[in-house]
């Protein structure tokens, strides 16, 4: 995207974020302050032979983590006030289950989703005879709404589809998927192109300093069969500090870091 970008404010952006991660990973330090709210995708084997105390674990290393890296703690209670100190409290970290058929690992990713972008997540109750027209609005709306609020350039993962809850989490779902990865549906795989087209069109640039590449790294769209009285669109938004990493554990205790290496 640096070598793409033409504008110069937004190519400045660029090479700031970019040697801002070589920075963070040289000197040990977070490479942005708000280092997010807990969310975790856990991802269990059908043959995994224990899950029992998988929460409770979790718990403690978003305490660890708060402590020893440390982190911003991000957990504040929505009715009577107060920051809990170590990133936990009611319903967070939240924990997101899913079952792999067939395999005997444990896949746990550690999502810590930064508030700037996640303000500008959006969530529309279509009517179904909108369509993909208005699906596509939808989304392109929403990111020029956001302009620079999420910290651009942004990935954008859209939920199509389901309810509403199922609509917004699977467009937060979308973030995991590695960047340039396309649908396994053409139809789906040309509407995440088409879509990032559009997104960058719209010059909203790295940091809203106006760019002609570097909105959206990406789009990652996925559907669910819906009501036949609803058409419910969701967009998650990441900013450029997308931050996650992935372990799967093994039966026989062994641990293989997916997404970096040991520390
Ligand atoms: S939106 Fe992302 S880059 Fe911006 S302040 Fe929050 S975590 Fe940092």
């Amino acid at each position: 995207m640096y070598e793409k970008e033409t504008k110069p404010t937004s190519k400045a952006a660029l090479k700031t974020i970019v040697e801002n991660f070589g920075i963070a990973e040289e000197t040990h330090t977070v490479m942005c302050q708000d280092t997010g709210i807990h969310i975790y995708y856990v991802n269990i084997g059908e043959k995994f032979p224990k899950i029992e105390g998988i929460e409770e674990t979790l718990r403690k290393a978003s305490v660890r983590a708060t402590k020893e890296v440390p982190l911003r703690p991000n957990a504040v209670n929505p009715i009577v006030g107060g920051n809990s100190g170590d990133n936990t409290g009611r319903h967070i970290p939240f924990i997101n289950y899913d079952f792999i058929p067939g395999e005997e690992y444990l896949e746990i990713t550690v999502f810590p989703k930064g508030g700037g972008s996640e303000n500008m997540c959006a969530l529309a109750m279509l009517k179904p005879g909108q369509g993909i027209k208005g699906i596509k609005k939808f989304v392109i709306d929403t990111i020029i709404n956001a302009g620079g609020q999420p910290c651009p350039p942004v990935v954008v993962g859209v939920g199509i589809g389901g309810g509403a809850d199922i609509a917004l989490k699977l467009a937060k779902k979308q973030l995991m998927r590695p960047l340039g990865h396309r649908h396994s549906d053409p139809e789906l795989a040309k509407l995440e192109e088409d879509l990032l087209k559009a997104i960058n069109m719209t010059g909203i640039g790295s940091m809203g300093l106006g760019g002609n590449v570097s909105t959206a790294l990406d789009v990652k769209i996925e559907y669910a069969h819906r009501h036949p009285a609803s058409l419910p669109a969701a967009v998650a938004i990441q900013c450029w500090a997308a931050r996650k990493s992935t372990a799967r554990i093994y039966p026989d205790k062994r641990v293989e870091f997916l997404t970096h290496k040991e520390a």
